[in-house]
């Protein structure tokens, strides 16, 4: 059994033998990186891989880790919070840190949403307000509106609703098609964040919206910026649009924010680029610096109160982890840190700085796209990329990256200095180049 003091070796083996990892092979036919500590940016490895002990956090953790890792602040809450109640039951009690943290959530996300369900992770947050949809729907008396309505490109979880409105071409879901539940699905939107709205593609998602009203319940997408259906940006002009034949339609509008949600596309939530508010919204990830796994969904007191209004007045979920007091310590902990700084001006400097560091790239051979948005930053190949020489690259300049598909990308934490997002720049390139 390894215990601190371990062998790296050992531990290596053990993990061959036993530990399955996100989206990986059966145990044994992959040799994860070990860490053995992380601190700001930087992860620290447990023995030397291809000349590098440290490595430069180019991914934040999936979006997660805000602050960079071991910060004071988090570490105070956390350790405090810890003294007091780790967790208890959310059934029938109540505490401190959930009911501040859902009052915060309130506070900092777009006006008529105002009652939160916290939950304990982002796909359950998408399973939460996808239940939320349905079943006010069926408790207003209108039954008929059980399925989402959706655009091409998206991804939203790995449990089993989420995955029925990822995008059904993207291969990382086509495993269950025939299986999950049908869906409606719109074209992907036209790429480019400053692109003129497609006049033809907003007819497009009026009449899909139109056509299928009477049976759809709720329009769910990722707003701005869909992440891990291929970093693709769009014009905020097409959640207008959606707001706008939601209403007319009656159907509710879902965004789904856990990876832009807390500053990534440089507004707080990313909504705010079309100045535009959903029904329903999933925050996860960044919520509590990337420190334990937490999420919530928030709705509109109209959601809230259609679905008191039903036969069956509850909503029907409860996980038992709802709530942690921990996580949401450090969360609230998170979001005070983020909102007591110049956080917008840190996404600035991220922005402006892999607009010049990433722009070098892109007319490097087979490099088809670069783009850039608040702390996002993506070299798009005209290839599949070879995963393990594009991360072998990085490595060598020092940096963590987990390049995917066609995309070699950065999200770095918003404490990420200038040297070290050069450095994160030059990986990018590295790899891009080499995979
Ligand atoms: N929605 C979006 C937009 C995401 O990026 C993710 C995670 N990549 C999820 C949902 C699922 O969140 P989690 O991994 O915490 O379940």
């Amino acid at each position: 059994m390894p215990e601190p003091g371990y062998d790296v070796g050992e531990l290596r083996a053990l993990d061959r033998q036993h530990v399955w990892h996100p989206y990986g092979p059966m145990p044994g036919r992959q040799e994860p990186l070990v860490v053995e500590s992380a601190s700001g940016v930087r992860l620290r490895l447990a023995e030397e891989a291809h000349g590098r002990r440290e490595l430069v956090d180019g991914m934040a953790s999936w979006w997660s880790a805000l602050h960079g890792y071991n910060h004071p602040a988090l570490n105070a809450a956390a350790h405090a919070q810890l003294d007091r109640m780790s967790h208890v039951m959310f059934g029938g009690l109540t505490h401190e840190p959930a009911v501040r943290l859902s009052v915060k959530l309130v506070e900092i996300t777009p006006e008529p949403l105002q009652h939160v369900f916290l939950s304990d992770s982002g796909s359950v947050s998408v399973e939460v307000a996808i239940k939320m949809c349905l079943q006010y729907w069926k408790s207003v008396g209108r039954p008929r509106k059980q399925r989402l309505l959706t655009w091409r490109g998206g991804y939203h979880g790995d449990t089993w609703q989420p995955m029925s409105v990822c995008d059904p071409d993207g291969g990382m879901h086509s495993l269950w098609s025939g299986r999950l539940p049908e869906q409606v699905f719109a074209d992907a939107p036209p790429t480019g964040y400053d692109a003129e709205p497609d006049e033809a593609y907003v007819r497009h998602l009026r009449e899909t919206v139109a056509r299928h009203a009477d049976e759809v319940a709720a329009v769910i997408v990722e707003p701005v910026v869909q992440n891990a259906g291929g970093m693709r940006f769009h014009s905020p002009a097409y959640l207008r649009v959606l707001r706008e034949v939601c209403d007319e339609h009656d159907v509710l509008l879902v965004f789904d924010e856990i990876a832009t949600g807390f500053g990534r596309t440089g507004t707080l939530f990313a909504s705010e680029h079309a100045a535009v508010s959903p029904d329903v919204l999933c925050v996860g990830k960044a919520m509590t610096g990337g420190y334990l796994s937490m999420a919530a969904t928030l709705c509109t007191t109209r959601v809230a109160e259609g679905i008191s209004s039903g036969e069956v007045p509850v909503l029907a979920h409860g996980p038992t982890y709802m709530g942690n007091p921990l996580a949401a310590s450090i969360a609230c902990a998170s979001i005070d840190l983020l909102l007591s700084q110049d956080w917008q001006g840190e996404v600035k400097r991220l922005e402006t700085g892999m607009r010049e560091g990433l722009g070098e790239f892109a007319d490097a051979p087979g490099v088809k796209d670069v783009r850039v948005l608040g702390a996002i930053g993506v070299v798009q190949l005209d290839h599949e990329v070879d995963m393990a020489a594009a991360t072998r690259a990085a490595i060598r300049e020092g940096v963590w990256l987990r390049p995917f598909r066609d995309l070699v990308y950065t999200m770095p934490p918003y404490v990420t200095d200038d040297d070290d997002l050069a450095r994160i720049c030059r990986a990018v390139g590295a790899a891009a180049r080499e995979g």
